[in-house]
This record gives C-alpha cells, sequence and structure tokens, in this order.
C-alpha cells in the first residue's frame, strides 16, 4: 500500500489504476485512556496532536472531534496568512506561525498550496498614512517583513482598485507584507490529520466531548458521546465552542462568539494577484486559485452560534467591495457561509494552563486563527509535553486578565483577519 506522496508514487498508482493508497488517516474507536486527549479537530487541535508526537514523542494521544476534521472554522476562513500586528509578543507569535507554514507542505508531505502573494491594507487619509508608518516601524523592528507603499504602488499591486475622482475611500497609500498570503485551508486540516496519524495518534470523528472528569481538583479525562476517556492531559481547542466547554469545565472565560461570514463569486480570469484590505470599509478579497473572488469582513456583531451569517453583514461586505472594485459590480456571488470564532476583550489569543488543573487552553484567536495554526499547535504541545511554557506563549497566558499584561491587537494594529 502506497502512503508517501510523490510524482514516482502518482505515477505508479496511475497505472495501478489508484487501487492501492492507504487512507490519509484511520478511523479508530476511541480507547479508554490515552497520555493526552486533544478535544477539537480543527487545524489547532490537528496541529497539537502532530507536534505532541513528533516534538516530544507522546505517540499514545488522541484528537476527539465532535463533526469532521476541519468542520470547524478551519474549513470556513479565508485563508489569509501574515504577521503584520503591532506588537512584539504577537509579531513573534504570528511570525513563528508563518515561518512554520513556509515549510509546511514539504514537512508534512501533503501540498497546502501555501502561495505568498502578499497582503496590501489600504489607508485612506494622512492621519491613517501616519499609522500605516507606525506599524511598518514596529514590524520592521520586531523583525518581520514591512513595506510602507504610496498609492501608485499600491495601485501597482491591484490595477483594478478604484481610483475614480469620486471614490468615497481615496488610496493614499497602505501596508504591505510580502511574505504574507493564502494557502488551502482543508489540506492544512488534512495534512496535520495525516501525519499525526502516521505517528500513531487516534484521530476520532464524530464524537463529541460533553464533560469532564474530575479527580481530587484535576482534570483526568473526559466525557464523550462515544463514553469516558481517561487521559493523563487534556487540550481543549474549540474555537467558537471554547466558552461553553469551559463552562463544562466549572470555569469562564472572557470570550463572546460570533459569527463572521465570507462569501465567493463565480470564478473569472486572473485579475487580481495579492490580497487587499481597505480599512475604510473593513472588507478584504482576494482571488483564489481557482478564479472564485474570496471576499469577507467583520464581525455580525451580535453574539451568536449561527453558522449563516445575516443580509445585513453581507450587504456591509458588498459594498464595500463593489466601493473597493467597481467592476466586480458585475460579478455573480455564488456562495456565502459563516463560522463560530471567539473574541477576547484584547483580540488576541489565550493559550496556557486553565483554572482546572491538568486542561490546557488553545483558544480567543477570533478572527485571526488559521494564520496562526502551527504555531498554536506547537506551543500548546509544548505546553502539554513539559507542563510550562515556550517563552512565544508566556504572554499570552490567561493571567494576563488579572495582572493587565494585555497584548491589545485591535488598538495596535486594528487586527481584521
Ligand atoms: C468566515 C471566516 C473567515 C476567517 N478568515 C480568517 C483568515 O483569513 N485568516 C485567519 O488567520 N483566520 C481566519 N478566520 C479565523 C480562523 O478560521 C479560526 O481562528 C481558526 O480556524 C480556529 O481554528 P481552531 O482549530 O481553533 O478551530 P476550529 O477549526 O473551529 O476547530 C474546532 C473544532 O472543535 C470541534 N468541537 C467543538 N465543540 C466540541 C465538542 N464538545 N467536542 C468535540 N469537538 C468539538 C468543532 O466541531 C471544530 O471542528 C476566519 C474565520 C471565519 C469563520
Amino acid at each position: 500500500m502506497t502512503r508517501r506522496y510523490s510524482a514516482f508514487n502518482l505515477f505508479r498508482e496511475g497505472l495501478r489504476g489508484h487501487t492501492g493508497w492507504q487512507p490519509a488517516w484511520r478511523s479508530p474507536d476511541p480507547k479508554p485512556a490515552y497520555d493526552a486527549v486533544i478535544i477539537g479537530g480543527g487545524g489547532h487541535g490537528l496541529a497539537t496532536a502532530y507536534y505532541l508526537a513528533k516534538n516530544h514523542g507522546m505517540r499514545n494521544v488522541a484528537v476527539i472531534e465532535k463533526g469532521w476534521l476541519g468542520g470547524g472554522n478551519t474549513g470556513r476562513n479565508t485563508t489569509t496568512i501574515r504577521s503584520n500586528y503591532f506588537y512584539p509578543e504577537s509579531v513573534a507569535l504570528y511570525d513563528f506561525a508563518l515561518k512554520l507554514y513556509e515549510g509546511l507542505g514539504r514537512e508534512l508531505n501533503y501540498n497546502i498550496m501555501f502561495s505568498q502573494r502578499g497582503v496590501v491594507t489600504v489607508a485612506h487619509s494622512e492621519a491613517e498614512m501616519e499609522i500605516a508608518a507606525r506599524i511598518v516601524n514596529a514590524m520592521q523592528i520586531n523583525g518581520t517583513d514591512a513595506e510602507l507603499l504610496g498609492p501608485d504602488a499600491v495601485f501597482d499591486k491591484a490595477p483594478l482598485l478604484n481610483r475614480g475622482p469620486k471614490a468615497r475611500y481615496p488610496v493614499f497609500g497602505g501596508v504591505w507584507q510580502g511574505r504574507a498570503g493564502v494557502a488551502r485551508h482543508d489540506a492544512v486540516a488534512w495534512g496535520y490529520a495525516r501525519a499525526a496519524d502516521g505517528f500513531g495518534v487516534d484521530i476520532v470523528q464524530n464524537c463529541e466531548v460533553t464533560g469532564f472528569i474530575v479527580e481530587n481538583g484535576r482534570c483526568a479525562g473526559v466525557e464523550t458521546s462515544r463514553g469516558s476517556i481517561r487521559a493523563g492531559a487534556v487540550g481543549l481547542a474549540v474555537a467558537g465552542h471554547s466558552g461553553v466547554l469551559a463552562a463544562k469545565a466549572g470555569f469562564a472565560l472572557p470570550i463572546q462568539s460570533y459569527s463572521l461570514q465570507a462569501m465567493v463569486s463565480e470564478p473569472v480570469k486572473p485579475c487580481l494577484d495579492t490580497v487587499v484590505l481597505y480599512l475604510g470599509t473593513g472588507t478584504y478579497l482576494f482571488q483564489s486559485d481557482k478564479g472564485e473572488i474570496v471576499v469577507g469582513g467583520g464581525l455580525d456583531r451580535v453574539p451568536s452560534y449561527a453558522q449563516r451569517g445575516n443580509p445585513p453583514m453581507q450587504r456591509t461586505v458588498l459594498s464595500g467591495m463593489l466601493e473597493m472594485f467597481p467592476s466586480f459590480g458585475q460579478l455573480k456571488m455564488l456562495r456565502q457561509w459563516a463560522g463560530n470564532v471567539d473574541v477576547v476583550p484584547d483580540s488576541s489569543p489565550i493559550i496556557g494552563p486553565s483554572p482546572l488543573p491538568g486542561l490546557f487552553l488553545n483558544c480567543g484567536w477570533g478572527t485571526g486563527g488559521f494564520k496562526s495554526i502551527p504555531a498554536g499547535g506547537w506551543l500548546m504541545a509544548h505546553l502539554i509535553a513539559t507542563g510550562s511554557h515556550h517563552e512565544i506563549s508566556r504572554p499570552f497566558d490567561l493571567d494576563r486578565f488579572a495582572t493587565g499584561r494585555l497584548v491589545d491587537e485591535a488598538a495596535g494594529s486594528g487586527i481584521a483577519h
């Protein structure tokens, strides 16, 4: 049976009618006990399991997913990957992820279609240009790539942008990060799943965690729709449902869950080869490798677990798109969907021990956790395997809400995906 993907194996399997491929991952029944159980089969949970096995030699590990792999936000997001944040702590985190993404396809032996086509965040006034310059300086000081663009350079990157005299949001320039880009979201989940399975990790789908086993004040496992599973350590990586599971574990998190929606157009000929975000409209978009225009915007604002989104926000996002690219008024929109994102007051993630010993947190990524999947998994694996923080995750501990050492990226960089 063939497991490794290569041009030679593809050719050989082609001659055999593709009958010899091994399944990408097994579907085992859950065992009664593991050294570690990770709740949530999204990118962060799967990456955690992979790095537990690869970096720390922990193979007796399970990922428990209530639906199907990547069926949460990992498979619903708009796939933008960048590290253009303001604070050193954030750049260290997201640039670590970006560096891991740069070698991930080769490492996982899975084509994640990482395309470093760059991201331009467009400024619309002198005041916004000053903020843009401040962010570029901060990014450069923090050791990541950043460039301040004037208006002509922005139009060079995206020639179809609205440059008419009646533009409501005139283009003054922007922040450019050339190493940023997009990847194939399903492939990131599937690549991690396949590689983790290769190390012996059990990936259990259609199994919902319904509660926690607590003994002597410590988390000793999980209750699931398929029975109890004991564990030496439990990791929580359930994104928009972190608050729900934290309540089952007996504590509250400073998290609100919101719907975040996106949409794609029909595929059209190549016309946009970068990712563009307008600060004025909050709309961002890029062209997928299939030719579709992928469009996203802000949160739905009413806390909710809906995965459909709502028309007022769609109207806002689409009017933003038409302001940016008037010629896209001809496009037919094909699909629209939403995911549940977990938003924290300072718009930075929570990685660290939870108030229940033995249970570790990876949550609060809000609208921006796809870009951080490799780092989130790496850091959570470090936490579970060693019981202590990696230096990159320390500032993102839950204790920052007690000490006041917030990493307020909403104020610092005006984060949007
Ligand atoms: C429309 C949209 C656009 C976005 N755009 C971007 C972007 O451009 N760039 C970016 O970086 N980020 C973006 N994001 C955010 C990003 O998708 C998320 O932050 C990220 O995917 C979170 O990954 P995760 O693995 O933590 O969660 P998820 O992928 O949501 O995985 C969590 C899993 O936990 C499972 N689960 C929940 N409860 C239980 C339970 N009780 N038992 C077992 N399993 C459970 C769920 O079924 C789910 O599969 C976007 C999100 C959305 C919705």
